[in-house]
């Protein structure tokens, strides 16, 4: 008897056991601070997947990250979503920091350096450059990996760039690489279902070029993420990028402000942490909009819109905290800027509109 009550007592330990392991695998994503350009770092079930690697001088970093703080010897697939040398530099770190089994690229060749030194790299290691095909599908630990994009090839490197959704349990993570709207357009016309995710990867670092209303508002993401260098030259991202996610209540987190950004999902939410947190979201955009007023002193991006205070006579762009936090009352839509300013309207001092 006693040892039937043993038996019967060690199966519940082990199924609670079992369910509390079953509890805690997650998908854990490591969108990683390499300054202008992309890296992530995915661990399912104890399967990692890599997408892109930043430029060259994120080498270090990337190593570095792979093997003391993340302690991984292996790599189960590498993903570099185009050959342009802003995400495929700092792979060659990973070749060196870990085994790989598998490389995904949308292109055999591409005329760089940088993208064929990567390419001669995996092949001293046996490692063939594989297309994933379009409306294909790849299982990762408990979690599955769709490739909606490319489904054929355009012109512009940008636009080959491998589109892929990873769902887990009802949480989905959407990469884009450097898409732009030619391609978004393709993965909307052919997929348009399998688009909406709890999370983006925002293409092409936030740039005006990618992101376009019909894709975001597909998409719908709760979370961006945009990887992008501080005050970088190209004035990524752009404000109307921002402010259409903004608009769709998305929660924007950026490598210039936020630093390296740990997301993990449980399958049915996603948290985040950053390197950094900002106490006040607001205080991003300001921080960015006076980062990017410095490099580009000359230029003053369109907005869509401009927000008017009736009470100030001062006007601001949608993102400012000025905007955000006034209440309806006082609030009145501007469609150009001119408009607000015939309408007796200054702009603000903090977001410049
Ligand atoms: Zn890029
Ligand atoms: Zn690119």
């Amino acid at each position: 008897m006693m040892r039937w009550m043993r038996k019967m007592l060690l199966g519940i330990f082990l199924l609670l056991t079992c369910l509390q392991f079953a509890a805690c695998a997650d998908l854990d994503v490591h969108f990683l601070d390499v300054g202008q350009g992309d890296a992530a770092v995915l661990i399912c079930d104890g399967k990692v997947m890599m997408i892109d690697g930043g430029k060259p001088e994120s080498s270090q970093l990337i190593y570095s990250y792979l093997t003391n703080t993340l302690g991984l010897q292996h790599i189960d697939c590498i993903i570099a979503s185009h050959p342009h040398s802003d995400h495929v530099g700092g792979l060659q770190a990973a070749l060196q920091a870990c085994s790989v089994d598998q490389i995904l690229t949308p292109l055999y060749y591409y005329n760089d350096p940088v993208f064929l030194r990567f390419r001669d790299m995996a092949a001293e290691r046996n490692l063939p450059l594989t297309m994933p095909l379009a409306g294909t599908t790849m299982p990762f630990g408990g979690a599955k990996v769709s490739f909606l994009g490319p489904y054929k090839l355009f012109g512009d490197t940008n636009d080959n760039s491998i589109l892929m959704r990873i769902e887990y349990g009802t949480t989905s993570f959407l990469f884009t690489g450097d898409a732009e709207i030619p391609e978004e357009q393709e993965a909307l016309d052919r997929y348009p279902d399998r688009l909406r995710s709890t999370v983006l990867k925002v293409g092409h670092h936030g740039s005006s070029s990618s992101s376009g209303a019909a894709f975001l508002e597909t998409v719908r993401p709760e979370i961006a993420l945009i990887g992008v260098g501080v005050a970088n030259t190209y004035g990524h991202p752009s404000i109307g990028v921002l402010t259409r996610l903004h608009d769709l209540g998305t929660e924007i987190y950026r490598t210039d402000l936020h630093g390296t950004i740990h997301l993990t999902s449980d399958g049915t939410s996603v948290t985040v942490q950053s390197e950094r947190t900002l106490e006040d979201p607001g205080s991003a955009y300001t921080l960015s909009w006076a980062a990017f007023l410095q490099s580009e002193p000359v230029t003053r991006p369109e907005s869509e819109y401009y927000v008017g205070n009736v009470k100030s006579l001062r006007f601001h762009l949608p993102i400012c905290e000025g905007a955000t936090k006034m209440s309806e009352k006082n609030r009145i839509r501007f469609e150009t800027r001119e408009e607000a300013i015939e309408a007796g309207y200054q702009p603000c001092g903090t977001c410049n509109p």
